[in-house]
């Protein structure tokens, strides 16, 4: 099915150009920073004008807003982390293919499994997918795993 094919494709070089810009990357440490400043907040900000208050039970509030905290930040080390093996734009898309490219002849066929909308849509195809990444070669083909199901 031709169809199948394209959307793999489509979904391919939306992939290597998502790395290549480095957006992911960048979207992950936003979510990390936001983390790490709300774990910040409840730290060393809102405990300090929890204990203020007077009447609370600060013990187990405060000690609840310490453990969001913390918690918080280890989440945004680990966004940093995990953001920087999978999303790292210096890491490039796909996997060498030996063989020339049938378009430029260049050796620079990379491939990957591309399976487009994974999760949300359960009939969406599957595939490995082999583009050039030499500049201005458009090269680029599908082999379908996985087709989609009609309807
Ligand atoms: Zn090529």
């Amino acid at each position: 099915m031709a169809a199948d094919e394209d959307l793999l494709i489509g979904a391919a070089k939306r992939e290597r150009r998502n790395r290549r810009s480095g957006r992911n990357l960048i979207l992950a440490l936003v979510v990390a920073a936001v983390c790490a400043v709300i774990g910040w907040a409840l730290v060393f900000r809102v405990r300090g004008f929890v204990k203020a208050i007077p009447f609370l039970p600060l013990g187990t509030v405060t000690s609840w807003l310490l453990i969001f905290g913390i918690a918080a930040f280890v989440i945004a080390g680990l966004i940093v982390a995990g953001a920087l093996v999978l999303a790292n734009p210096r890491k490039r898309w796909g996997d060498p293919v030996a063989g020339a490219c049938p378009a430029c002849g260049s050796w620079t066929l990379r491939q990957d499994t591309v399976a487009p909308g994974s999760g949300s849509l359960r009939n969406a195809p599957k595939g490995v997918v082999t583009l050039c990444d030499t500049k201005g070669c458009a090269y680029a083909s599908a082999n379908v795993t996985t087709a989609s199901r009609a309807g």
